[in-house]
């Protein structure tokens, strides 16, 4: 049996993503053990982020400052927006290190299940910033769900007004993935998006 504070410490931890109770305890032992070193530099990180976290006015990122260090990057693109789910896709997209254009967070994606509408995400906000201008392109990097396919749609029409070229992440064979094992969804999707080989 563990003292209050440790078990209120585990079950903290146990409500992250990807961690349940039996890792967040293996966390907790191991942040005891290593309580000189480690716990203190997590403390310090934890605490800096808490202080500090804002989400970007500009793209709907989250950051430590505002605007984000993506939109604050001169370097970056500025002609081309990539649109996403949510600050996870961002994140996973720039990790990646290929787009170098700007992202813009919805906030979700249109649900009538969820009852998710148009104005309940960043839609508005994302046709005003193309309204602006000097926007070549707006990428629409959806997830490959109905959902997903359904407020990319709803965006592209939205987007019909402006001049800007729109494009959607090619959907089909994931890096490494043998035909066999693949759902006929995504066989599907491969095959209606495939290219010459020259
Ligand atoms: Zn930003």
């Amino acid at each position: 049996m563990a003292s209050q504070e440790i078990e209120n410490l585990a079950s903290a931890l146990a409500r992250l993503p990807g961690l349940g109770p039996r890792s967040a305890r293996r966390a907790v032992l191991w942040l005891v053990k290593h309580r000189e070193t480690a716990l203190d530099q997590v403390i310090e990180a934890l605490g800096a982020v808490r202080d500090k976290l804002v989400e970007c006015h500009t793209c709907g990122n989250v950051d430590t400052r505002n605007p984000c260090s993506i939109c604050a990057d001169s370097k970056r693109d500025q002609k081309s927006i990539c649109v996403v789910e949510d600050v996870a896709d961002l994140w996973a997209l720039d990790r990646a290190r290929l787009f170098t254009g700007r992202y813009h967070v919805l906030g979700g994606k249109l649900s009538a299940l969820d009852g998710v509408r148009p104005e309940d995400l960043a839609i508005d906000h994302l046709l005003g910033r193309v309204e602006q201008g000097g926007v070549d392109e707006v990428v629409l990097a959806m997830n490959a769900t109905l959902e997903g396919q359904t407020t990319a749609h709803y965006i592209a029409e939205r987007l019909d007004q402006f001049p800007v070229r729109i494009t959607q992440l090619a959907h089909g064979l994931p890096v490494g993935g043998e035909l066999d094992y693949l759902d006929e969804g995504t066989l599907a999707q491969a095959l209606r998006a495939r290219r010459p080989l020259s």
